[in-house]
């Protein structure tokens, strides 16, 4: 069934106009091609001539993207992107996720996504020329290596890798964990906690991103750990006195943690935007499947269990829906969105769970299986609750930031 998209009376022509040719693209090319697009995720089953095949395709449907001025979403249009503002990415993103992995075929895949961000804002002319121009062309690859797996990620304050200055280079020592796309990389943006004997001792310590080619002596890949029963690119790596020139320092000493911050604050957004066209996606699945299937003498629509799951399943999309474009139209408008990004990124994944739950238990055995999306997104949902900051810190935050205001003597506006 293709996504019902019309345009939204408030929005603006623009932004109205992305999401509609987003859907043409979804509905007309990815949707009815994701069994031959991907392929490659059936465990080896796949032969070279479907490989081709679906290469074919997805460089077909990439070259409809360009056409259609929607190619690269996240970057400006010197670095080869359709440069759209926050917002209107964000309500792109509710499309094209309706298709898992579709963002791909639009030039939007993590974490390059994330560090092409960090580059453009962070990098210096020549560092985007040499890291960023050849990302976007797709002719190198990259992670960012923060987490570590004797520290907890929940908290960056105990990160402790080291780069010490040594001369014209950093010498980098650590350990680090779920890298994403670790195999695949050409260089990894590196957290580390910068040394340099000669700069001021105030600066010592703290948090930077370091630019790290994986072909540099030293930097040790242990292995792509196994997520989810299946073997992945979430990669372990050692850095061992890794050496790399100065100028492979992003942004100023110190500026790590904050660039951390840009880098995952808008990345929430973007991907509580694709949590909801995934539950769209779920929900269409469920109902579907509800209007068809007959069971003890009746449709399983016809059952009150099945309706609760609907009308339930109905709530909680248009809660996180609309909780979600509240927060990215804040933060749109430079608005202190902080504790609106910690609210979505606990409601939207649990409401996206239950969501993708309710549609399996309506499919049955089906709802387990390769054959259907719901599966994959039973994980990615449960795997949203941990990553970028799990549950129980953004709650934290936002029991902080509302005592706060209310010890200042303000009480919470929930209308700004
Ligand atoms: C599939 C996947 C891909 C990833 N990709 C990347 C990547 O590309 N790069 C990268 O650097 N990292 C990546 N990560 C790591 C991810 O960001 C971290 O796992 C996450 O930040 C949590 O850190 P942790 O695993 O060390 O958990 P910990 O920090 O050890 O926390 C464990 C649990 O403790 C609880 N907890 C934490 N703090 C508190 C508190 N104050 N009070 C009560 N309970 C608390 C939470 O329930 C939390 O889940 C990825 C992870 C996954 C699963």
């Amino acid at each position: 069934m293709p996504m019902n998209v019309q345009a939204i009376s408030n929005l603006s022509d623009r932004i109205n106009q992305i999401r509609l040719l987003t859907a043409e693209i979804v509905n007309r090319e990815i949707l009815p091609n994701e069994t031959r697009l991907w392929a490659w995720r059936r465990d080896g089953k796949v032969s070279e001539s479907e490989r081709a095949t679906a290469r074919e395709l997805r460089h077909e449907i990439q070259t409809k993207v360009k056409q259609a001025g929607l190619w690269a979403p996240h970057l400006p249009e010197e670095y080869g992107g359709c440069n759209l503002s926050f917002l209107e990415h964000a309500y792109m993103n509710e499309i094209l996720a309706y298709s898992v992995g579709a963002a791909s075929l639009f030039g939007v895949v993590a974490p390059n996504s994330g560090n092409q961000k960090i580059l453009l804002k962070y990098g210096t002319e020549e560092q985007r020329q040499k890291w960023l121009v050849p990302l976007t062309e797709g002719k190198l690859e990259s992670g960012f290596s923060m987490t570590e797996p004797d520290n907890a990620g929940s908290d960056p304050r105990s990160i402790q890798t080291t780069a010490r200055r040594d001369g014209d280079h950093w010498v980098i020592n650590g350990h680090k964990w779920f890298t994403s796309n670790g195999k695949r990389a050409d260089f990894l943006i590196v957290m580390c906690r910068t040394d340099d004997p000669t700069g001021p001792a105030e600066q010592n310590g703290k948090m930077t991103q370091i630019i790290v080619p994986t072909d540099a002596p030293g930097v040790n890949l242990v292995r792509g750990i196994e997520v989810w029963g299946r073997s992945g690119d979430h990669c372990e790596f050692i850095y061992d006195n890794v050496r790399v020139p100065l100028e492979n320092q992003l942004g100023k000493t110190g500026s790590g943690h904050q660039a951390a911050q840009d880098r995952l604050g808008a990345g929430r957004v973007y991907h509580c935007m694709n949590s909801v066209g995934q539950m769209w996606r779920a929900f269409d699945l469920m109902v579907e499947r509800a209007m068809s299937r007959e069971v003890h003498g009746g449709l399983l629509a016809t059952k009150q269990f099945i309706q609760g799951f609907i009308a339930d399943s109905y709530i909680d999309i248009q809660a996180a829906r609309l909780m979600t474009i509240q927060c990215a139209e804040k933060m749109d408008t430079d608005g202190d969105a902080r504790t609106d990004i910690s609210a979505i990124k606990i409601f939207v994944p649990a409401a996206y769970e239950r969501v993708v739950d309710r549609a399996i238990q309506v499919w049955g055995a089906a709802g387990v299986t390769g054959d259907l999306p719901l599966a994959g997104m039973y994980q990615g949902a449960r795997t949203l609750r941990l990553a970028d900051g799990p549950d129980e810190v953004h709650r934290i935050l936002i029991a902080k930031n509302v005592l706060k205001q209310y010890r200042e003597g303000e009480s919470w506006d929930f209308g700004n």
